[in-house]
Formats: structure tokens, sequence, C-alpha cells
């Protein structure tokens, strides 16, 4: 079923303790998209990038049969460029540069053959422009999944309030959560951002793993322990990528398909981690995602 994605798209410069990469391909729409490719098609992607955009990573896309017809190519133009450098507790993270560059004035245009699509994920970006794309779709899409991030929550609040009324399902950290409705118990803060529009809230809880709430449910999973970890950037983009993958992929959105999404979310997120930037999430096969989801199922199961 169709999947339309905005956010960012960027070069990185990723440090860890574990190693570095520098301006290699990342943002939010790029992690979104690359995960979600291996569960449903079409997706589509609304982004910007300048001419400095390795060809190389344009056509992985391309080859994971991500439509592009949104891309914007400013010629000329440098693309949003990113670093940040891990703790040893690799939770913590400083962001030691952001250049905005061609992001500074991104408009996202959605072609006429992206009006239809049926499941939208608005990834972090300014809530004015997350707004807009809702309100340029034909049709109501099944659901809306927006993330955002505390610079917005800070800076644009009542922006982002107003697209929240718009918004099937959030997607927020553990910090996150707790500074948009000031509240310190995450069980409150669901409820409240529930108040706020979204009917889905998802907290997510880095390495330990990820609340889901709905209406009647609570339910947790964890995050997979991985015994090598070497990059955690995007973690919650191919988070996102494979909870919406799975929904748009069985069109389910019961209550009990929300779980599995939230586990295919999180062993997308496993994947990510184990290399830096994008790299893990350019060949998995369907075996080995069904085989890491088997894995969460033994590793949270026990006896009544
Ligand atoms: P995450 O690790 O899930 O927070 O996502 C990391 C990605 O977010 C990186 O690839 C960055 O390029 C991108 N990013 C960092 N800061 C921003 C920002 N202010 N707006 C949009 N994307 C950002």
């Amino acid at each position: 079923m169709s999947l339309l994605v905005v956010g960012s798209i960027a070069l990185d410069t990723i440090e860890t303790p574990f190693g570095r990469a520098d301006q290699v391909a990342g943002g939010s729409a790029v992690y979104i998209s690359a995960a979600a490719s291996y569960f449903t098609a079409p997706i589509r992607l609304v982004g910007v990038v300048g001419s400095d955009f390795p060809k190389s990573e344009i056509e992985f896309l391309e080859s994971r049969g991500i439509d592009l017809d949104g891309l914007q190519v400013i010629e000329g133009g440098k693309t949003f460029h990113w670093s940040g450098r891990y703790h040893y507790d690799l939770n913590k993270r400083d962001t030691l540069d952001t250049q905005l560059n061609v992001f500074e004035t991104f408009n996202p245009v959605l072609p006429d053959s992206y009006r239809k699509s049926r499941y939208v994920v608005l990834g972090n970006i300014d809530p004015v422009l997350q707004r807009r794309v809702i309100e340029s779709l034909d049709q109501k899409p099944e659901l809306v999944i927006c993330d955002t991030m505390n610079f917005w929550i800070e800076r644009k609040r009542n922006e982002l309030l107003k697209t929240l009324k718009k918004v099937d399902v959030l997607i927020v950290n553990d910090s996150e959560a707790r500074l948009l409705v000031s509240e310190p118990n995450l069980v409150k803060a669901a409820k409240k951002i529930m108040g706020l529009g979204p009917r889905i809230v998802i907290i997510k809880k880095g390495e330990h793993g990820a609340l889901l709430f709905t209406t009647n449910i609570v339910f947790s999973a964890p995050a997979f322990p991985l015994e090598f970890i070497y990059d955690p950037t995007g973690a919650g983009d191919a988070f996102a990528g494979g909870f919406i993958g799975h929904l748009a992929r069985t069109e389910n959105l019961s209550d009990d398909n929300l779980r599995r999404a939230v586990v295919y979310g999180s062993v997308l997120a496993s994947f990510c981690v184990g290399k830096f930037g994008i790299e893990a999430l350019k060949n998995l096969s369907d075996i080995e995602i069904l085989g890491r989801y088997r894995d969460f199922i033994e590793l949270s199961k026990f006896e009544d």
C-alpha cells in the first residue's frame, strides 16, 4: 500500500566510541524509507538535497524501489549536514554541527502522483511543513505518523500542537514526551498526548525499547540485546520505517497488529545500529528480518 515519507536528507559525520563515518548519507527520510522498503511499495519520498549528494546513494534509494519524483535537487546547493558525537553510553550524544544549507528553505511539494498516498510518515521537520504535507493530500490517509524533536517542541510549540490535531500516531522519545506535556511519568504523558490529537502514541526509550499506547492497550517491546552496536544514528527513524512498513503491508490497524508493527520497528532499529549510517539497511533479506522477529518473540516469551 502506498507510503509517503517526508523528512530530512543529510550528509552526516558521526563519531562513536567504536569508529567514525564522514559525510555519509542520512536524514530521517532516508532511514525511514530505506527501512520501510523491506515491507511495502510504492514508497514516495519528499525531500531536498544539494548537488553534492552522492549519485550512488540516489541509486541505492532507486534500487530499493523508492519513488524519487518528490526529491528536489538544488543545483549548486549543499545538502543538509549534521555532525554528532556519541558518549560511551550510546544513549547520549552531542550535536557538534548542524548546517541547514538547502534544507533551510525546503518547501515540501507533493507531485500529483503522491497525493493519494494511503500511509504517511512525517519525519522530523518543521511542524508547519509537516502540516502543509497533510493538507496537500487529495484524500484522508489511513494513517498519519509524526515524529518531532526537542527543537520544535521548544521553539514552535503552537505550530506543533496544530499539526498534532491532524496526526494519528506520534512517535517520540521519552525526554520529548516529557517535555511536550510537562509530565515526568510516561504513562500519564502518553495519555496527555492522546488529548492533543494522536490516538496512538509510541514512546521510544533507546536501548530500553519502546512503549505503545492506544486507547485499549499498553504494549512494551524491548530493544534487542546486541553484542555489537556501532552507531545508533537513525535507529528511531528505522523504527518508524519498520513500524509503518508492516502496517502498510498488512493494511490492518488492530491493536494486535500494532504490537507486531512495534516489534518490526524494533527489528529494523536493531539492524540499523549494527553498522555506521544507513549501511546496515542496504542489504537485508526477508529471512534475516523474519529471523530477528522470531528472536524477539523468544526474547520476551514466558510461561503463565
Ligand atoms: P535520529 O538518530 O533518529 O535522531 O536521526 C538521526 C538523523 O537525523 C541524522 O541522519 C541527521 O541527519 C538527522 N537530523 C539531525 N538533526 C536534524 C534536524 N534538526 N532536522 C532534521 N533532521 C535532523
